[in-house]
């Protein structure tokens, strides 16, 4: 990330709105801003690939699935946070990860400028290339500060997207659903 002009553009956005950039107040927030900005981008330059890259065998196994796996990140529309849990269920076919993988590798992909339904379907097709499971179905459930601080502002409102990729009968995403509930 380009630090000064990031830093430069938030000082220009605080005098577009009539602000005085210099007062006491806001003298440091150019700055903070562009840290926070680089947090939320720093996704970008991580692999998930690498993360889910070691793996373990395991014979047949059933449905594994990790759930509330929480996570922030940064809607590209109105560059403003949406946040809220993560659930991957797969069935392995031989191979599984850490648990703790499977929540870094939410992290990848939401520490970027995202869309929920993206989001979603990136870390479904992650775990599905790189564990190469029978089937997977990811589940996102989240609240974006763009509804409920501007706009409609619907307070609490929830937005839910799930992706199911590979062999997944209607019957095991009814069980899925079901338990995350
Ligand atoms: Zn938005």
């Amino acid at each position: 990330m380009d630090r000064q002009k990031a830093m430069k553009a938030v000082a220009d956005l605080l005098e577009a709105i009539g602000e005085d950039k210099d007062r006491e107040g806001l003298k440091d927030t150019p700055r903070r801003v562009a840290d926070a900005f680089a947090e939320f981008t720093s996704g970008n330059s991580m692999s998930a690939e690498e993360i889910l890259s070691t793996t373990f065998n395991v014979d047949g196994g059933d449905i594994v699935i990790e759930k509330d796996i929480a996570f922030s990140s940064t809607c590209e529309h109105h560059l403003m946070p949406f946040f809220g849990r993560v659930a991957i269920a797969y069935i392995p076919d031989k191979k599984v990860v850490g648990l703790s993988k499977l929540a870094r590798c939410v992290e990848v992909f939401a520490k970027r400028l995202q869309l929920q339904e993206r989001l979603t379907e990136q870390i479904a097709q992650a775990v599905m290339t790189c564990l190469k499971p029978k089937g997977v179905l990811v589940w996102c459930e989240a609240e974006h500060t763009c509804m409920t601080c501007r706009g409609v502002k619907k307070f609490g409102s929830k937005t839910i997207t799930y992706k199911i990729l590979g062999d997944f009968s209607a019957q095991k995403t009814a069980e899925v659903i079901s338990l995350l509930k």
